[in-house]
Formats: C-alpha cells, sequence, structure tokens
C-alpha cells in the first residue's frame, strides 16, 4: 500500500470510519494465544481458518481509526509512531507513512479535534507525538486527548517511573498532559464526548476501556484490545500473551461479545487484520464473526521484514 491509498470508508449514521494502517506482523501462533489449536477452530464465515495466517502464525495490524462526524475529526488510538526508541525490535525506531495516510483520508494533523486512547500501551498513544526541537512535541495541537485516568496514575503514582513501558509514557503521552491538551476518562467510563461512550473492560490492561459510538441510531464499537484476532471470537477463552490478567480479560472480551451480537453493532478492532472491521453473531453455543467490508490485501500492507517472530 503506497503513502497515498487507504482503505474506503465505513458509515456509521452519517459518521465515517475509516482506518489509518501503520504496520503488519505476524506472530507464532501458539505464541501470540497460548492455548491455541487450530485444528479444533471453526472456519470463519470468510472461508478461512485463520485470516492469512499459515496455520503456524496469525497477523496482527497496528492502525488507527478516523472518525469524522459533525464538525469533529476524531483518531481512535495512535499507533506505534515513528523515531520512537523502544526496547521491542518490531516497534523500535519506525519510519513508516502514517501521517501521509492520514493526510490521504483527508485530515491533517491540524484538523484532529479529539484523540481518544482505549489505553496506555506502546502501540496505541505513538502518534500523539513528534519530534520538535527540545524534544516530543504533540503532533495535533489543536486536539483534546482523551485517556483512561487509571492508566495515567499508573505511571505518575510512587513506583510509576520503573513500570514497564515508562518510556512510552515519557515520550508520548506526557507531553501532550504538559501542553494541557490531556483530558482523563474516570474509570467507571461514560459520554466524555458526544456519541463516544468508554466502558471499562479490564484485563488487557488495568486502564482498559472499549469505546461505544453512536451516530443517527446506529451504533459501533471501538473495541481496543479486548481481542487481538479473530480465532478468539470462536474460542473466547484465550487471552493473548500481552494480557495482564488474562482471566479478567477473558471476562471483558465475553461481556463485549455479548454486546456486540445483541446489538449487531459494527466492531472496529485494534489488531485484527484484513479489513479490522466485522459483526459477531450468535452460533448456536459459540459466537462467529463475519468481516465487514472488503478485505485489505495483506500482501501490500507495509510489514517490517523484523516483524515476522517478534
Ligand atoms: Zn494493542
Amino acid at each position: 500500500m503506497s503513502a497515498n491509498e487507504i482503505p474506503a470508508p465505513y458509515r456509521v449514521g452519517d459518521a465515517s470510519v475509516t482506518k489509518i494502517p501503520e504496520i503488519i506482523a505476524d506472530f507464532p501462533a501458539g505464541k501470540l494465544l497460548p492455548g491455541y489449536e487450530p485444528a479444533a477452530l471453526p472456519p470463519h464465515r470468510d472461508g478461512s481458518r485463520t485470516l492469512g495466517g499459515d496455520g503456524g502464525h496469525l497477523p496482527l495490524s497496528i492502525h488507527s481509526w478516523l472518525v469524522r462526524v459533525g464538525a469533529m475529526t476524531v483518531l481512535v488510538d495512535s499507533g506505534v509512531g515513528n523515531g520512537k526508541h523502544r526496547a521491542s525490535t518490531l516497534f523500535d525506531r519506525l519510519d513508516t507513512p502514517w501521517l501521509d495516510r492520514l493526510a490521504a483520508a483527508g485530515a491533517r494533523p491540524d484538523d484532529v479535534t479529539h484523540v481518544l486512547l482505549t489505553h496506555l500501551h506502546t502501540d496505541h498513544v505513538g502518534w500523539n507525538t513528534v519530534p520538535g526541537p527540545d524534544g516530543w512535541v504533540p503532533t495535533f495541537p489543536n486536539a483534546r486527548t482523551l485517556m483512561p485516568r487509571l492508566g495515567y496514575e499508573l505511571f505518575t503514582a510512587p513506583g510509576g517511573r520503573s513500570r514497564p513501558n515508562h518510556d512510552m509514557f515519557a515520550d508520548s503521552v506526557l507531553p501532550v498532559v504538559e501542553a494541557g491538551l490531556a483530558e482523563f476518562v474516570p474509570p467507571e467510563g461514560g459520554e466524555v464526548l458526544s456519541g463516544f461512550t468508554y466502558l471499562p473492560t479490564p484485563g488487557h490492561s488495568r486502564d482498559h476501556m472499549s469505546i461505544i459510538f453512536r451516530a443517527e441510531g446506529r451504533e459501533a464499537l471501538f473495541a481496543g484490545d479486548v481481542l487481538h484476532h479473530p480465532v478468539q471470537v470462536a474460542r473466547p477463552d484465550l487471552s493473548s500473551m500481552f494480557c495482564e490478567a488474562p482471566e479478567e480479560a477473558r471476562r471483558s472480551r465475553g461481556r463485549m461479545l455479548d454486546l456486540a451480537a445483541e446489538r449487531g453493532l459494527t466492531w472496529f478492532s485494534s489488531h485484527c487484520a484484513g479489513s479490522s472491521a466485522g459483526t459477531v453473531t450468535r452460533d448456536g453455543e459459540r459466537f462467529a464473526w463475519s468481516f465487514r467490508g472488503a478485505d485489505a490485501p495483506l500482501r501490500s500492507m507495509p510489514s517490517p521484514d523484523r516483524g515476522r517472530g517478534a
């Protein structure tokens, strides 16, 4: 995918929702999802078992969602960002045309009115900042950035500096807070921005929250990292290697799958590859996932070779 090619937008009521891709990486299936058994899985309704995986690997996408509704231009999560020193070789000093893709979708940094963060992890906050003359500065100077208050408190509490990924907090979250651009979402959530309602969905991380979006009577769910791959719709008991509290993550995933199936809403995923959006239906005792929209061709997506096996 070149810089000026982006996936087609989705419609939710009078809003448009566009995926802004950053990278795709393949992960060993059994490592990503401990307990994963490919042979035991029912096929997805797109006809594949693993969505582009070769059976041994599962692809994950890292991207943001751009929502345009009324006068608002809203980003949901902000990826890894460019040029950031990270312990993970997958994320270390990326150089992607993410900002060009955002522009191709019709939004320059000055146009963004809100950035909504589902949780404070390295792959969700990175484009909050870009290099300035004296350090990292906010990328979106006109945007209010909303983040779970609990995540902020985990890093600012005594001992917070020694938490894993404090580098992410220092270079991608604090500059936004210090610029007076941050707002904090209380742990119980709520409609913190017209049409956008945060829900606590802990487990992947303690501060993790999902976001229900409503426009003209239609609903969508920005689920965040409630699940990482569609196989977890068929096997919601599987939590990822990245989840801090796997049992709690499983309960949050179950609640969101129930909600999505009951209300028929569109699920915009943080990490599912392909079109990254779908719907959830009940299939007897189980849930089933159907992709919404055309799947983006995986091979044309930018992927640092170093990502495989990370
Ligand atoms: Zn993530």
